[in-house]
């Protein structure tokens, strides 16, 4: 289901905005000096649009630096007026958001944390009712769309039209190469259901290091995204927060000037009628692979009934793990990547055992 925002197009509070949209600047402030020294780099490179810095720095656990809090607002302000540069800074609560209201910030973001909590996104939403704030909202922890929509909504519904959804990717529940897993599925079901939502990525909470954030970020537009923010400090070795993923204003340019920004479409004749070609191609295949699940199925019924009639359970683990092995050798063999057959196996298993224990179970009428 689509779910249209009422809002406001990025051209209309960044004048100036030229795609993509770059949001760059440390992870937290940490000192006038530094403050002032990264957004002065920064500004010299015309593809960075608003300065980013956490003031209030939620931790996952406490112990580690927690921001400068507010008087991190008044380094923004001086950023603001020697750079020319908007400004941005993440608000957890109503007092973090009262703040910046007084202090002019021009770019307020809601955190993952924060957005997985209902009670909280309210909480600033009621401080913000009746500005023209512009409010950007990270995914929850969890990739759960549900609360990143209901987040986007709270704010729009108390008047926020100046809207855009950042994906940072997902808490990992296992042992990844990324600092957070991209979980891509649920930024292209956010496109699907908030069609007219402005979406950036953050590659930097997705990599966690330096050294896969050129990956990510090519990957972002490749899929679309509206535009990048990007963790930059002035010396990242010396940085108090996330400093093996933060990079230097020079190290900045040389990514920016290494990424392709794809175009959304080609008005070209040949290229549309090649595409239109090799895309019914994909239709007929999917069509047969549709065909072919359901003649699966119905083999899987006739062995629900046998196994029925002679009183066997529905789950053999033997066979299911030969099945398994069988099929990702073969994928092998045929180019495929295994991890996703075995996935694609895993679902197809799981379905058929529900399946069959729906039938072994049905009461005779
Ligand atoms: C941040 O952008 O500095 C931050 C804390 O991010 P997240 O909420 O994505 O963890
Ligand atoms: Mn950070």
């Amino acid at each position: 289901m689509t779910f249209q925002l009422d809002i406001l197009p990025v051209k209309s509070w960044l004048p100036n905005i030229d795609n993509p949209l770059l949001v760059a600047g440390p992870c937290s402030l940490e000192s006038e000096e530094q403050t002032l020294a990264t957004a002065r780099e920064l500004v010299k490179d015309k593809r960075v649009f608003v300065f980013r810095g956490g003031v209030w720095k939620p931790r996952t656990r406490p112990g580690s630096f927690e921001g400068v809090g507010a008087v991190g607002l008044e380094w923004m302000k001086r950023v603001k007026e020697e750079t020319g540069l908007p400004v941005a800074t993440e608000v957890a609560n109503a007092y973090h958001t009262e703040a910046c209201l007084k202090a002019g910030i021009d770019v307020l973001w809601v955190g993952a944390r924060s957005t997985g909590s209902p009670f909280v996104v309210q909480e600033i939403a009621d401080v913000l009712k009746g500005t023209d704030s512009v409010v950007m909202v990270k995914n929850p922890m969890n990739p759960d769309l549900s609360l990143w929509m209901g987040a986007l909504e709270r704010l729009n519904k108390v008047g926020i039209k100046k809207l855009v959804g950042i994906h940072r990717g997902f808490s990992p529940y296992q042992e990844t190469k990324y600092r957070n897993y991209p979980g891509w599925k649920t930024y292209i079901e956010l496109r699907r259901s908030m069609p007219n939502l402005p979406i950036i990525c953050d590659p930097s909470h997705i990599a966690g290091k330096r050294e896969f954030l050129y990956d990510i970020s090519q990957k972002a537009f490749d899929m679309g995204f509206d535009g990048l923010i990007v963790e930059s400090h002035i010396d990242p070795s010396k940085a108090l927060s996330d400093k093996e993923q933060q990079l230097t204003p020079p190290d900045l340019k040389t990514l920016l000037d290494k990424l392709i920004i794809r175009k959304h479409h080609v008005a070209n004749s040949e290229y549309e009628s090649k595409l239109d070609m090799l895309r019914s191609r994909i239709d007929t295949l999917d069509a047969e692979l549709i065909e072919i699940l359901s003649a699966r199925t119905e083999i899987v019924n006739q062995i629900a009934l046998y196994k029925k009639t002679n009183n066997v359970m529905a789950l053999q683990i033997d066979r299911w793990t030969k099945m398994m092995n069988d099929r990702v050798n073969l994928s092998s063999k045929l180019n495929l990547d295994p991890v996703f057959i075995k996935i694609l196996f895993q679902l197809i298993h799981e379905d058929s055992v529900r399946q069959q224990t729906e039938l072994i179970d049905k009461e005779e009428m």
